[in-house]
């Protein structure tokens, strides 16, 4: 019996102790993954961690991820549909491996659904110029078939800002004009997370982050609800849904090419 008094105190103590050390741990601000305590490291070995481990990524020769959906690559449109009534896509499949919209033959979606993604495309207007303003080479990636981030040829055409190629389409004016001379590739590199809705009401807008030819032009942009080209944006409840481009339906002639996505 005496023998077991001190062994009870260690006991209660280490239990003791170790509460208050739990109570003490808080994570870090930002980082999920190390543990701060409040007492100062000493050794650089505090502060790091080996998991998760980053799954590796691959490219391939046309520099696509190797955990990357390919929605195109210039060799069929089995991963799209018409947008008017689900029947096959009536654009233009090019020798060269880009598509490019068939005047008012409609907006071409694909046939899956997505949530939060990591998005690439290349795109470029024809050479020969046509019109002016909005008229000129506009076309447009809809994604999740709501939120537009605009195409456009504005080389020496001016329009309202944030209606210009790399606006999320007037919501948002892009941070710079970084478009390639009129007939040139572009790029769009694009991260969006998608909204969240608890029933009918959003608990979390959708976020969008866009670099035209490697240019930030869209920082992480709130998105004020669905595009609305008479009114303002406002949210609708949906879920995960296909990404849309855009018809048009004035010549555009806007072409495509070397389209995947990451899903996030
Ligand atoms: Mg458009």
């Amino acid at each position: 019996m005496r023998k077991s008094i001190p062994v009870l105190a260690v006991l209660v103590f280490l239990q003791f102790s170790c509460q208050e050390k739990v109570q003490d741990e808080t994570k870090a601000e930002g980082n999920n993954d190390v543990v701060q305590t409040k007492e100062e490291p000493t050794k650089p070995e505090e502060t790091e961690v080996y998991e998760p481990v980053p799954p590796k990524v691959t490219l391939n020769a046309s520099g696509v991820p190797s955990d990357a959906i390919v929605l195109f690559d210039g060799s069929s449109f089995d991963e799209w549909t018409s947008s008017v009534d689900s029947t096959a896509v009536q654009w233009y499949l090019n020798d060269d491996g880009s598509m490019t919209v068939k005047d008012k033959s409609g907006n071409i979606q694909t046939k899956r659904n997505f949530g939060s993604i990591q998005l690439h495309l290349e795109w470029k207007s024809p050479k020969e110029i046509l019109r002016d303003g909005q008229n000129r080479a506009n076309s447009g990636v809809f994604i999740q078939q709501r939120y537009e981030v605009q195409i456009l040829d504005n080389n020496d055409n001016p329009t309202y800002t944030n209606g210009q190629v790399g606006a999320v389409y007037k919501q948002s004016v892009p941070l710079a004009m970084a478009s390639v001379p009129t007939g040139e590739w572009n790029a769009y590199d694009i991260i969006f997370h998608a909204p969240e809705f608890e029933g009918e009401a959003l608990s979390k807008p959708a976020f969008v982050t866009v670099l035209h030819n490697g240019v930030l032009v869209q920082d992480h942009f709130e998105i004020e609800g669905t595009i609305k080209f008479i009114g303002w944006p406002k949210y609708e409840a949906h879920g995960k849904a296909p990404l849309q481009l855009q018809d048009h339906g004035d010549n555009s002639r806007v072409s495509y090419r070397n389209i995947w996505v990451r899903e996030l």
